[in-house]
């Protein structure tokens, strides 16, 4: 796993471009593809199975909402960008009081707020930059962090349901009848795909769970520059709704700035 990321950095930062054109199909693809597979395979196999028709109901409510939160969180990252572009074009320039706080970007060749920097396969300089998405093809910074955040606790929620649902499965209809067959193979098959989806999306909704609580980026793990509390640095990424945007990437919560003012920890 770890060969394959270097890999991709390493190929990424060669070849920005191509790298963008191919890859970032390739993993929204591959990622759309798998979780439309697993929603399928536990509704139409796996739950029909386990639970009663009640119960099989609820499942599929359940699943619904996740997938749902899975594809608009998804979507919504992918739409809302966080470059330094995208401010009214008078935010683009600092105020006089704020100039000593920005820096200078060689590649935009312009000054850039706080906090943001620049990314070689966006080609701009992202505001509050978190890392860039292969999966969402694009960059996670101020104004789709919150959606990213969601998208990876759904995928984590959803893969981790489907884990638990395929392996009470296997142990209940093939192992503990000692069979070996076709349909046996697919649901081993089945759980170690899932198995390999839920371990890389806890990973990464653990770092972002220590991002949202320190209000730091996942490059800068254990910076603690900008952390003002649970409830502020909570509010920061999530808008004015906190934690109430788990329920849909449609409500709205708009954020307390707009990603160029950074209050600092020790500072009023
Ligand atoms: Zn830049
Ligand atoms: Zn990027």
């Amino acid at each position: 796993m770890c060969i394959l990321v270097d890999t991709l950095h390493h190929y990424a930062g060669r070849n920005p471009r191509k790298f963008v054109k191919i890859c970032h199909p390739v993993a929204v693809i591959l990622g759309l593809a798998t979780a439309v597979l697993l929603f399928l395979v536990q509704m139409l196999h796996v739950a029909p199975q386990l639970l009663s028709d009640v119960l099989c109901k609820l499942y599929w409510m359940l699943a619904i909402f996740i997938m749902y939160n899975i594809l608009g969180n998804m979507l919504a990252c992918y739409r809302a960008t966080s470059s330094v572009a995208s401010l009214p074009e008078d935010r683009q320039v600092p105020a006089t009081e704020e100039k000593h706080l920005w820096h200078y970007c060689d590649l935009c060749q312009k000054m850039s707020p706080p906090r943001s920097w620049h990314c070689k396969l966006c080609e701009c300089c992202i505001l509050k930059r978190d890392h860039h998405c292969i999966f969402t093809a694009g960059c996670i910074g101020h104004n789709n962090h919150r959606y990213f955040f969601w998208f990876t606790f759904y995928t984590a929620l959803g893969t981790g349901l489907c884990l638990v649902s395929t392996f009470i499965l296997l142990v209940r209809n093939h192992l503990a009848l000692q069979l070996i067959n076709f349909s046996t193979f697919l649901d081993t098959l089945l759980f170690t795909i899932t198995l390999f989806a839920w371990v890389a999306t806890v990973v990464m909704l653990s770092f972002q769970i220590h991002v949202v609580y320190l209000n730091n980026s996942y490059y800068q793990i254990l910076d603690r520059t900008y952390d003002l509390g649970i409830r502020s640095n909570c509010r920061i990424i999530m808008g004015q709704r906190g934690l109430w945007t788990f329920l849909s990437p449609t409500i709205k919560s708009p954020l307390p700035h707009d990603g160029t003012q950074w209050k600092r920890r020790h500072s009023e």
